[in-house]
């Protein structure tokens, strides 16, 4: 797959496209997979069916970390997928690791994320701007013990707003004390690697811009508050991060600049939004494709439930979705371009349409699905009900809608 929209195409680790329509001044359109990306994609899909689905009710209904399913996604190397050859990963592109994530979140939503949050989110931030070290580090926890980093930017006061936020990394001698709360933050108590958004203030008391910092689980000062009853993807928990006079060496800080920290740290978490997208076009396709086999089961008033026109224009409708959806996100992560630490990041408009659009989309589809099957729908003895709660964050988490909607119409007038 290599959707390339500007530039002459890019030099590329893997596979040459097989088909290429050329239109002669250098730009081409691809929608063919590679059979390297084929294969990873049929991985995902057997690894999804026959490993996650089972448990997937399990995880959701005890509020319980899918360790297990961690072990197989590393054994699989589907950990770190998109960390550079030099920090022992892969370095595959974007778009695979959106292959694989979508064919897993049609079976456990939970277990897809896990797949975001360890190939993109606090990792790609690291990658794009994090020393030597803190790249290595974070890559070997990954690659090795399957740690899946978590952000934490989001606090009680500072939501959509985050440069409200008011934690602080203050510089002392040989490093900075952090003082403040994060709440929602995906895998707080599981993740060792922690990326704190703090606001950094000088050794002079003077505020030096919004960066981002790393802390372990386990340092002295950080604690793990409530963690929340959500409503969906109940198997990472959604915790609250406590910072009272947390000391971290100088080392620990991975952006620092006045003027563009905040910027860099969402930059390289636009590609945490594609694969958000991932999971949640992921779901609604696994939403789908069994009511598809449903309505060609069951049958009523002497016909097949497939046979009503209605209900297969609704089936229509939602395919449209489906597969404008998965363009988007594929258009996205394709489109990446190296920036900082010469890692492929997705530009901030694109990464926003795939999210706006997909969160919108696929919970629609997940509940015309759910519909198919009437009451069965309704019953926690059938997929579809965890699924719909599951979709539903995808237009919460990671920037609401809304704010998907606000940084798209900035780029739209950006310069005007
Ligand atoms: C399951 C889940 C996982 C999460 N994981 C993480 C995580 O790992 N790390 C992390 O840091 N955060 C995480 N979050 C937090 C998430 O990013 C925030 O919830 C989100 O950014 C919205 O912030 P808020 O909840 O404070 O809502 P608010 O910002 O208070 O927004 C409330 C409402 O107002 C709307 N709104 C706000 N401002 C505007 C505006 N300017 N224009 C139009 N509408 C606006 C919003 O769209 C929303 O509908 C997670 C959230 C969920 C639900």
């Amino acid at each position: 797959m290599s959707l390339v929209f500007f530039d002459k195409p890019r030099r590329r680790r893997y596979r040459a496209p097989p088909r290429q329509i050329d239109d002669g001044d250098g730009t081409a359109m691809d929608f063919q997979l590679s059979e390297e990306q084929r294969s990873l994609a049929e991985l995902a899909e057997r690894l999804g069916r026959d490993e996650f689905a089972p448990r997937a009710a399990r995880w959701d209904r005890n509020h319980e970390y899918p360790h297990a399913n961690v072990a197989v996604l590393r054994r699989a190397g589907l950990l770190g997928m998109t960390i550079p050859q030099r920090f022992g990963g892969p370095e595959r592109p974007l778009i695979d690791a959106v292959l694989a994530i979508e064919r897993i979140a049609k079976y456990c939503g939970v277990t897809a994320r896990i797949v975001v949050e360890t190939n993109m989110g606090a990792l790609g931030c690291v990658m794009a701007y994090g020393t030597e070290a803190q790249q290595r580090e974070t890559a070997r926890r990954v690659l090795e013990d399957g740690d899946k980093p978590a952000i934490g930017m989001t606090e009680p006061g500072a939501g959509t707003d985050l440069t409200a936020l008011r934690t602080t990394a203050t510089e002392r001698a040989g490093g900075y004390v952090l003082n403040g709360t994060k709440h929602w933050i995906t895998g707080g108590g599981i993740s060792r690697t922690n990326l704190i958004f703090a606001r950094i203030v000088g050794r002079d008391g003077t505020d030096q811009g919004i960066g981002g910092v790393l802390v372990d689980l386990g340092t002295p000062g950080f604690t793990i508050g409530r963690v929340e009853d959500a409503m969906g993807l109940r198997g990472i928990p959604e915790a609250e991060l406590i910072f009272e006079d947390c000391a971290v060496a100088a080392d620990s800080l991975v952006v620092r600049d006045p003027k563009d920290g905040f910027k860099k740290l969402m930059n390289g978490y636009n590609a945490q939004r594609i694969g958000a997208s991932a999971v949640a076009l992921g779901l609604a396709q696994g939403a789908h494709d069994l009511a598809v086999d449903y309505l060609c089961r069951r049958e009523a008033f002497g016909q097949k439930l497939k046979d009503f026109q209605g209900l297969e224009w609704m089936m229509a409708e939602s395919e449209i979705a489906l597969e404008a959806a998965r363009l988007l996100i594929y258009r996205a992560a394709c489109n990446a371009r190296r920036l900082a630490n010469n890692v492929m990041l997705p530009q901030m408009k694109d990464a926003s349409i795939a999210k706006a659009f997909t969160g919108h989309q696929a919970f629609q589809v997940v509940s015309e699905s759910l519909q198919m099957f009437g009451a069965a729908g309704y019953s926690r003895d059938l997929p579809l009900e965890r699924m719909l709660r599951d979709v539903r964050m995808f237009q919460i988490g990671g920037g609401t809608s809304q704010a998907q909607l606000n940084m798209i119409a900035r780029g739209i007038f950006a310069g005007r």
